[in-house]
């Protein structure tokens, strides 16, 4: 089937109680893994490409070509939504839209509050008019967000709430103490002030960082109105790992179809294992009512 919008996947998840996944784009093996996990779990998924991997991947229109021609290619009936993932940009969501990009995030969350609305109104604006949903983000999440390394800043409710109702915007990334990479010791979540933004804002929220979360805390954050939960680090370190054991126990290998074969397996896995945590696994019926782009 072609690509849906992210919004009609996020709505009916919210509403069943269970979370749809985003798995990060890192090269074209990469794509056909998370698509045939997807396909193979019956399950809806998101596929995304960060901003700064956009160039390195070859740009937005080869990354919508890739992954268009691999669902009719490979014959995927399952949803899929292609996302731009911390958009840096008004523009850079713009050229994600316009090369065929069904959900774009426009992460304003670096300026003041009401910059990040003014910036997130627009993108709203102009992905509207195109059937594209839109998730935005307030507060700031641990680690390494797309090259800023810094501290996390729990995301003020007042704004969340403000900015929901002045944009109309489709998902809200709440910072509430996740981590892009690996954790240092367990993750703390702030399910108090989740729980308050997300009666608040009432649309479904998404969880950055999900890579290391215990699935006690998984299942609480979809009990508190997430129905997105982006994954990259866990995909990276198995595919690592997996290429890394190849290398090691065959010092004579040179075919890279033998050294990258089993990354690929092994991310496949890891998406088909998220899928099982997040309840996405066999919800891929709901797709009868999905607009089709
Ligand atoms: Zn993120």
């Amino acid at each position: 089937m072609a690509l849906v919008p992210m919004n009609d996947m996020l709505i009916q998840a919210k509403a069943e109680g269970y979370a749809v996944g985003q798995y990060n784009i890192n090269s074209f093996q990469w794509t056909e893994a998370i698509l045939e996990a997807a396909q193979e779990e019956e399950g809806p998924v998101i596929l995304a490409s960060s901003d700064r991997l956009v160039d390195y991947l070859g740009g937005f229109t080869m990354i919508a070509t890739m992954v268009k021609s691999l669902v009719k290619v490979k014959g995927i009936t399952v949803p899929v939504a292609l996302h731009l993932d911390h958009g840096m940009s008004i523009e850079r969501c713009k050229q994600a839209i316009d090369a065929g990009y069904t959900s774009v995030m426009i992460d304003g969350s670096h300026y003041s509050i009401a910059e990040n609305i003014a910036m997130t109104k627009q993108v709203v604006g102009y992905a509207k008019a195109h059937g594209v949903s839109v998730e935005a983000e307030v507060g700031t999440i641990g680690g390494n967000e797309d090259g800023l390394i810094g501290g996390i800043t729990y995301a003020d409710p007042d704004e969340c709430f403000r900015l929901v109702q002045e944009t109309e915007v489709d998902a809200l990334a709440a910072a509430l103490g996740s981590v892009h990479g690996p954790y240092q010791g367990e993750p703390k979540l702030g399910f108090d002030e989740m729980k308050q933004i997300s009666e608040l804002t009432g649309i479904p929220l998404v969880l950055h960082g999900g890579s290391g979360i215990p699935t006690y805390q998984i299942q609480k954050a979809i009990e508190l109105g997430h129905a997105k939960i982006n994954v990259n680090t866990e995909c990276l370190q198995a595919w690592t790992k997996a290429v890394r054991d190849v290398l090691t126990s065959d010092s004579a290998l040179y075919d890279p179809r033998f050294i990258l074969t089993p990354g690929k397996q092994a991310v496949k896995e890891t998406v088909k294992e998220k899928m099982r945590e997040f309840h996405t696994s066999h919800k891929a019926h709901l797709a009868s009512s999905f607009n089709e782009k």
